[in-house]
């Protein structure tokens, strides 16, 4: 059977995924002769399309998974996607506004409705690409954390979390996007470096008749204390002035009553260590409301806290002549009446980090809000103990401390969200408890204000009333009422995608009581038979994720595993780099930078995609350009090419598929038993490197085996002897296995040169991974054939030197530096004579130099290329003597140029080295030709 001249990859490869799917080879399932292997897919939003990044993180999963299905394992790759609540929610929205309307107008309900509309229709625009891709997920197990079962386990959660205390509702300064109109979570609201300003603001004191030597002007009458701030407008919600204790400057004013500038408020002058003397002018303004740090000294000293801003920040009544102003808008209006009342000081550019909302990037608002929170240290604590004991394992290490850092200073996770598309909270209010809590609260008010209640303290009070509950109770089981109402806030998106490594399996495999722990339990002291799919897959094996998701979501599934598994999520959690384009940046669709992989895909192939990315993932960031997939594409040419040779000079009779070879060493040639040799290294190395997670290194390891240890090599040697037995057995077996060990990272190419091979079974993917044979390596040999090659390298060098042409027989003689040189030398000559084109090969017993030679030197021999007769060497010489004026013409303008300061200022460095070395280059060449000068005369 032969395959076509060229490589089409556009012409197979739905042929073979659609053939994989169709048999199954996807599917896996408890499986008690096997060991299981389990990878649960980072869900992509449904909102996704495939981008660089998911194409590098799911073809390093799509490698682990097939790698391991070939080594015998049940290999499991959970697919499925992430309803995405505020990004999916924004996308809608921006559907509906084209109809003239905004969610509000459709109500809840409606809107909801065409949310699964819009699910329904793109929803899984991103799954039909990942199969682009060629992954082997187990497609018939599809999961969306929206489905009913596992919205299900989702409230099963939050129950447990609330009937152990660890669900709170508080009054807290939270992040607030004005734009999604929701509350978010510290790690959804990343800082960005912005150019701002410091404002200096005068707040003028209640009485004037104060004397002090220190912040006076002039006259040794302090009138106003100045604070510094970068955003004015929160002015209107200050409720203090704070300095240091320690500041000399302010010590005699503390105490003292301020009057707060365009709303004539009193606030006082408080003392507290929290304040940074070397911020501003030391005093700072206090806006308990719109401030986390405010926040805490607000509770601290019992400031009010005064909110100034509409959800949308605007500013509302609170804010006296500026009410209904954006918060912009009216900082420029506070600016300029601060200015006309001389109360402006001056302003300063001041380089400020400010949380963005990552789904819009609105910049967020502090807010002061009332919402539900998860207390966390109770989780991450026994999350840092896995880690630390080694249970959880992080590849490349470093990422180990990032993790403990941030777990070891976790702050309470904020989940409720404002917004409609996600999981409802599972909380009800009974109207008539809650109304009589209410009553209690105002006819006691005062009692309440004297024990200095805070609001948490209410908020425990307030659970009269409130029934937290997976499913709708039909009566309150305070008072028995009817009337019961739902929570209206959604939960965090990442309050379902942290139960992702068991939520997906499926739950009605739990038997009985739907509680996973219980359900363990049973199934350990069970019969093996009656494992379940979670109890089989789970813990799951290795995590494959982009960094940025680290606080997100990896770290909070571990808790989540521990609390509700009682058990790790996964042994490995391997983090792979971020993808950014040559320069450095990362690519993005809005820097307009990105490479489509789709486009890669159509152009060169998926496995050229696949391997291109593969060789690239270091253990850091990946620098891409559109050139460097060509490599992978030009790489699965070679390949085809290659085995259009073999499969052309196969001898069908000599290779049966069953073969088992038993070869005699002394039988071999050194060339043959250098390429098993070969062989059996790199598969070693492979598995080492696919162990330690380092893909990079087994893609080139692969790749510098088939390109030029086989194809270059091997194969080129064997042309000579192709028909004898040896040949066509080794032939025939080092390429249908290294097939088999790059089928993880190119699916594609092998399977269609893998069915025309002889071959037994249905298909390469589920064939085994070959077996490591210790036997074959021979370290002490494979620097013997390297010797050799060393040796028909240099003899091409010469030959091109004078450019003869490959039908040009020529003489060459070699005198070996040793005996055991000599012995290497004679048993390979047929080899060399063949590769470097030779008539004759003379090795000689003396070093001393045969006439009319050209010659070189290699680490075992001198090398003499006889030139008489071949070559017109008048004409020969002419031609050398003007390439050396040339080249020496050239390197003097090149020189001239790197000695240029306005070339060297200018050029970045990576030119000037390159520069550099083109010089030293052509320094040999000339060497080079110099030398032939002498040896033609
Ligand atoms: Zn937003
Ligand atoms: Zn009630």
């Amino acid at each position: 059977m032969d395959i076509p001249t060229r490589y089409n990859p556009k012409e197979i490869e739905d042929k073979w995924y659609k053939f994989w799917e169709e048999k199954g080879f996807f599917e896996a399932g408890v499986n008690p002769a096997k060991k299981p292997f389990c990878i649960v897919i980072p869900p992509p939003n449904i909102t996704g399309v495939l981008h660089m990044g998911h194409a590098l993180n799911n073809t390093i999963q799509d490698i682990l998974i097939r790698y391991h299905r070939m080594r015998g394992k049940e290999a499991l790759w959970m697919p499925g996607t992430d309803h995405a609540g505020i990004a999916t929610q924004n996308v809608v929205e921006k559907a509906i506004a084209k109809e003239g309307l905004r969610r509000h107008d459709l109500g809840r309900e409606k809107f909801l409705q065409r949310v699964w509309q819009w699910k329904e229709q793109y929803g899984s625009t991103i799954i039909h690409q990942l199969k682009k891709l060629g992954s082997s997920c187990d497609w018939a197990r599809t999961r969306f954390t929206m489905d009913e079962e596992y919205s299900g386990s989702v409230r099963e959660v939050f129950v447990a979390l609330w009937d152990n205390g660890l669900i709170y509702q508080d009054d807290k300064v939270i992040n607030w996007c004005p734009r999604c109109q929701t509350a978010l979570s510290d790690e959804e609201a990343p800082y960005q470096e912005l150019q701002g300003n410091l404002y200096y603001i005068r707040y003028p004191l209640k009485e004037l008749s104060l004397t002090s030597p220190e912040p006076s002007r002039g006259k040794g009458i302090v009138s106003y204390i100045i604070v510094a701030t970068t955003r004015p407008e929160t002015m209107l919600g200050d409720t203090a002035v704070a300095v240091n204790p320690k500041d000399r400057r302010y010590k005699k004013l503390v105490g003292k009553t301020l009057i707060l500038p365009l709303i004539n408020r009193e606030i006082k002058i408080i003392a507290d260590s929290m304040v940074d003397k070397k911020f501003g002018t030391g005093a700072v303004k206090v806006t308990p409301a719109h401030d986390p740090n405010d926040y805490i000294l607000g509770k601290k000293h019992k400031l009010e806290f005064v909110n100034i801003m509409y959800p949308d920040a605007r500013l509302n009544q609170n804010a006296g002549n500026y009410k209904d102003m954006d918060r912009f808008q009216a900082r420029e209006v506070i600016l300029k009446d601060l200015k006309e009342k001389g109360l402006l000081e001056k302003i300063e550019p001041h380089e400020l980090a400010a949380g963005h909302c990552y789904r819009c990037h609105t910049i967020i608002e502090p807010y002061l809000s009332k919402q539900w929170f998860v207390k966390m240290k109770p989780l991450a604590k026994p999350a840092i103990e896995v880690v630390k004991k080694g249970k959880v394992k992080f590849h490349p290490k470093r990422w180990t401390k990032v993790y403990m850092s941030w777990m070891e200073n976790i702050h309470d996770w904020c989940i409720s969200r404002q917004i409609w598309w996600g999981h409802r909270l599972p909380i009800y209010y009974c109207k008539k408890c809650t109304e009589q809590v209410s009553e209690f609260i105002v006819n006691n008010s005062e009692s309440i204000d004297k024990r200095g209640s805070t609001n948490y303290e209410l908020s425990t009070m307030n659970k009269k009333g409130i029934i937290v509950s997976e499913t709708k109770p039909e009566r309150c089981p305070y008072c028995g009422s009817t009337d019961i109402y739902q929570e209206e806030d959604v939960l965090d998106t990442w309050f379902s995608s942290w139960l992702w490594p068991f939520a997906t399996f499926a739950r009605s495999e739990v038997v009985d009581s739907s509680k996973f722990i219980a359900h363990r339990k049973k199934l350990r002291t069970a019969n093996h038979k009656l494992r379940t799919d979670l109890d089989y897959f789970y813990p799951t094996s290795v995590l494959v994720t982009a960094p940025e998701i680290l606080f997100f979501w990896v770290a909070r599934m571990i808790m989540a595993g521990l609390k509700f598994m009682k058990d790790i999520p996964f042994e490995d959690v391997y983090i792979h780099g971020t993808v950014r384009d040559i320069k450095g940046k990362k690519m993005s669709k809005s820097l307009g930078n990105a490479i489509d992989p789709l486009e890669i895909i159509s152009e060169y192939g998926t496995d050229a995609l696949r391997f291109s990315l593969t060789s690239c993932a270091s253990q850091g960031d990946l620098f891409l350009s559109k050139e460097k997939f060509e490599m992978g594409r030009n790489f699965a040419n070679k390949i085809w090419n290659a085995s259009r040779f073999v499969l052309m000079n196969l001898d069908r009779d000599k290779v049966s598929v069953d073969l088992c070879v038993f070869f005699k060493k002394e039988n071999l040639r050194l060339v043959e038993r250098w390429i098993l040799s070969r062989f059996y290294s790199i598969l070693k190395d492979i598995d080492k490197s696919l162990a330690d997670f380092r893909f990079n290194e087994a893609a080139n390891l692969l790749y510098a085996f088939i390109w030029h240890d086989f194809c270059d090599w091997y194969l080129e040697i064997s042309k000579n002897n192709l028909k004898e037995e040896n040949t066509q057995v080794i032939m025939y077996k080092i390429l249908e296995k290294s097939l088999r060990i790059l089928h993880p990272f190119m699916p594609f190419v092998t399977e269609e040169i893998w069915q025309a091979l002889p071959h037994r079974g249905e298909s390469i993917m589920i064939q085994s991974w070959p077996h490591l044979q210790e036997q074959f390596i021979d370290k002490k040999l494979e620097p013997h054939m390297e010797l050799i090659y060393d040796i028909i390298k240099s003899i091409r060098n010469l030959r091109s030197q004078i450019n003869l042409r490959p039908n040009q027989a020529a003489s060459v003689s070699i005198y070996p530096y040793k005996e055991s040189y000599r012995q290497l030398i004679k048993s390979n000559s047929d080899s060399i004579i063949n590769l470097a084109k030779l008539e004759a090969l003379n090795v000689l017993d003396s070093g001393s130099r045969p006439e009319d030679t050209l010659s070189d030197i290699t680490r075992t021999a001198d090398i003499y290329l006889h030139f008489r007769g071949l070559i017109d060497v008048n004409r020969e010489r002419v031609e050398i003597k003007e390439g050396i004026a040339k080249q020496t013409q050239i390197i003097k303008s090149k020189k001239a140029r790197i000695k240029n300061r306005d070339f060297i200022n200018k050029a970045p460095q990576e030119v000037i080295e390159k520069e550099k070395k083109s010089i030293a280059e052509i320094g040999n060449a000339i060497k080079r030709l110099k030398q032939m000068q002498d040896e033609l005369r």
